[in-house]
């Protein structure tokens, strides 16, 4: 029978690493003095559920130090008390060894805990970057740990604190940013799945992931193939590495002190040096033992990424010679990883460690400097106190409580990219037309990382749809919804059309992952980044048929629809928002106000990406930190703030912008501001208008000229622009 109950181990064998009156580093040195080799090895081995689960004396057998899920990788039945159960078994098993060291679970829980049927669902981290409220996303990961915990898990592979300076990578939205800055205010994800210190009830440890690189990779190369842009290769100086990819981690470490951290797939290749010879993350011994445990000083311990050793080069085998080698299990505990996540070859792995030991290739300081890491993760986290896990809090997964978290974080993420002021807010008793394929479509909303890696379209997830949101949110609307926009749209107020991605993770010319050849038509078109020709045509025939039109896009990066944007009356982007589409509803009907911003340039077109604040030439759609505030009140205010910055004494001889703090706060507003956001999107659009126009006739219209030559205007537009371009050289330091 499994035991369910917390049970304490102190007083059995009056042993001093049992004893918790002990200070740690004691309880870890007596403990490292009673290990075997065997002992070791295994503790610094993760094998996958799949690998154990049919015969679970393996987890004794291989004397492992912890099991995960892999992303889809969950118990049958799905349910939080299954997981409870599983987990709590595997720990007897752990348990059973000589020295009945326990073992750590870990579960990618990076929206929420996406592997557990009925979980509260969070935004991705795209949209929770742009709720700018670091106080939020502390709630969300406590909530998430709070579930992660309950189904007995104390192990989190989150938060992604990667910078995504390319949208065309397949995990973008597990970034909070493309601007450093953003992601390490964001940072407070670390604290609020991890407590104020390690073990803190309800709370597990977190990773960050995935060091150091993984979102500023290069795309493609007219010469070769092997630059791709996931687990492709960081070609940067070194000083741009610190700045932009390496920033988030000092502060990961030295403030939040995350306990783990998980180095990328990807590699690294120096400018300075001359470019060609990239250095894979799981080797750089340079970027994890010198800079992160040493300059940063980080003393938790490093897991490797899913197989991460087996693509380091090994010129002794063939390519496809099976893996992991020899060669490439000393290069990786060489480098300073510490534990090393063998899904499917924990016994290889382990072996391979015990020869290269034994023959003085690794050393056996090197092994007891990563037991030593991992065994004070655990005793800190009091699982030789508590190994099993209580079975009193699984009806928190998905609860209310939790639920209402969720949705208030779906409405922050929400940011508002154009409003012309006829259609927002919704009013409550509306006829409103909602169509779009992503309207009614929990898995969609939802995207990677939710019930599968690869997430799963249609009813996944219990939780809202946009639709069912908007039901919820205003019982007197009369609203009509056609997915595909073929049902009548005659007396219809409003459109609302929903369109945007369909769910993905991962991938995109990667190892393994699907490749444009290889994927299907659905990943290959979710590759692009124009919103695809069937929503275009959907956006195209609502709006053409209403009096005025809303138009969301629920995908994972911006999208390109910038040729639509002239028949739209509001454009949101959505985001991932998660399980509770009535948070998307809340911010539609003014229950509450748009106040998400920007975490990433919106692109004007495909081939202007990768587009990036502080970029020498820089003019996205919509520039990063953008939104719309929908609140007539503060706009006027605004723009009152906005007439001030032309003032001359904010203005240096040269045509730039000051830099002493009134200008700067001025700025802000300006650049924050409703008022102006819509003024700049006026003047923008007829600008647009023209250059179509000029295209069309070789000539520009008189009505383009009259309008720029409005000196408000154009002064206001090119203040904002000035604005833009200082605030993100701040931003970059
Ligand atoms: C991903 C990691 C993840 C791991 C375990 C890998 O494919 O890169 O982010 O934590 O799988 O699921």
């Amino acid at each position: 029978s499994v035991a369910t109950q917390p049970v304490l181990v102190v007083d059995g064998h009056g042993l001093p690493y049992l004893d918790p009156r002990l200070p740690v580093d004691r309880r870890i040195a007596d403990l490292l003095g009673r290990m075997t080799l065997d002992d070791k090895i295994g503790q610094m081995t993760q094998a996958e559920r799949a690998a154990v689960a049919s015969a679970p004396t393996r987890i004794a057998q291989w004397r492992l130090g912890s099991v995960l899920s892999g992303g889809g990788s969950a118990p049958a039945p799905n349910t939080p008390a299954a997981w409870l159960r599983m987990v709590n078994t595997f720990q007897q098993y752990a348990r059973s060894t000589p020295l009945q060291i326990p073992l750590l679970y870990g579960v990618d829980a990076v929206h929420g805990h996406g592997n557990v049927y009925g979980a509260t669902i969070f935004p991705h981290n795209v949209g929770l970057g742009s709720t700018r409220d670091p106080a939020l996303v502390e709630r969300v990961n406590e909530v998430t740990a709070a579930e992660v915990r309950a189904t007995g898990i104390p192990w989190n592979f989150a938060p992604c604190i990667c910078v995504a300076r390319d949208e065309r990578w397949g995990r973008t939205y597990e970034s909070f940013s493309e601007d450093p800055a953003l992601v390490i205010a964001m940072e407070t994800s670390v604290d609020g799945l991890q407590g104020r210190r390690i073990g803190a009830p309800d709370r597990v440890l977190a990773t960050v992931k995935h060091y150091a690189g993984d979102g500023d990779t290069e795309f493609g190369s007219s010469t070769t193939n092997t630059y791709t842009i996931d687990q492709g290769v960081t070609v940067t100086s070194r000083r741009d590495f610190a700045r932009i990819d390496l920033a988030p981690y000092v502060v990961a470490i030295r403030k939040h002190r995350a306990a783990t951290v998980m180095p990328s797939f990807s590699s690294v290749d120096w400018t300075e040096d001359g470019i060609g010879n990239p250095v894979k993350m799981h080797a750089h011994r340079e970027l994890i033992t010198g800079e992160l445990k040493g300059r940063m000083g980080f003393d938790g311990f490093v897991i490797s990424d899913w197989e991460g050793i087996h693509q380091l080069p090994d010129p002794s085998v063939p390519a496809d010679a099976p893996r992991p080698t020899a060669a490439q299990v000393r290069v990786g505990v060489n480098a300073g990883t510490d534990m090393f996540m063998e899904p499917n070859n924990a016994p290889d792995f382990e072996r391979l460690l015990r020869a290269e030991v034994t023959a003085g290739r690794v050393s056996q300081a090197r092994i007891d400097d990563a037991v030593r890491r991992i065994l004070r993760a655990k005793f800190a986290f009091g699982l030789f106190e508590q190994p099993y896990a209580p079975d009193d809090r699984v009806d928190e997964v998905g609860s209310g409580a939790h639920r209402a978290v969720a949705r208030q974080a779906a409405a922050a993420s929400q940011v508002l990219l154009k409003n012309t002021g006829r259609a927002l807010p919704l009013k409550p008793d509306a006829r409103i037309y909602v169509a779009g394929r992503n309207a009614d479509n929990i898995g969609n909303q939802a995207g990677g990382w939710t019930m599968d890696w690869q997430g799963r379209p249609g009813r996944s997830i219990p939780g809202t749809t946009i639709l069912q949101g908007i039901r919820q949110v205003a019982p007197q609307a009369r609203v009509v919804h056609s997915a595909d926009a073929s049902a009548p749209t005659a007396g219809s107020d409003v459109g609302v059309v929903v369109v945007g991605e369909t769910p993905y993770a991962e991938g995109f010319g990667d190892v393994g992952g699907p490749t444009w050849e290889n994927g299907t038509p659905e990943q290959r078109e979710a590759k692009s980044l124009t919103l695809r020709a069937a929503d275009r045509a959907v956006v195209a025939k609502v709006c053409a048929a209403v009096p005025t039109c809303v138009v969301l896009v629920v995908s994972g990066r911006p999208q390109v629809i910038t040729d639509q944007l002239g028949r739209i009356d509001a454009l949101v982007a959505s985001w991932l928002p998660g399980s509770e589409g009535t948070g998307v509803a809340d911010v539609l009907f003014g229950r509450r106000p748009f106040t998400g911003r920007l975490s990433m340039s919106w692109p004007r077109a495909e081939n202007q990406v990768p587009v990036n604040v502080g970029d020498r030439t820089y003019r996205p759609l919509y520039p990063y930190g953008w939104g719309l505030r929908a609140d007539p009140g503060r706009e006027r205010l605004t723009t009152v703030g906005a007439r001030e910055l032309l003032a001359p004494e904010h203005w240096q001889p040269d045509g730039t912008l000051r830099t002493d703090a009134r200008t700067l706060a001025l700025a802000e507003r300006a650049v924050t501001s409703g008022e102006s956001a819509k003024l700049r999107d006026a003047v923008l659009s007829v600008v647009r208008d023209a250059a179509q126009a000029r295209a069309a006739t070789g000539r520009a219209p008189v009505s383009w000229e009259a309008k720029l030559a409005d000196a408000d205007h154009a002064q206001i537009t090119g203040a904002y622009e000035k604005a833009f371009s200082l605030l993100a050289a701040v931003a970059r330091g």
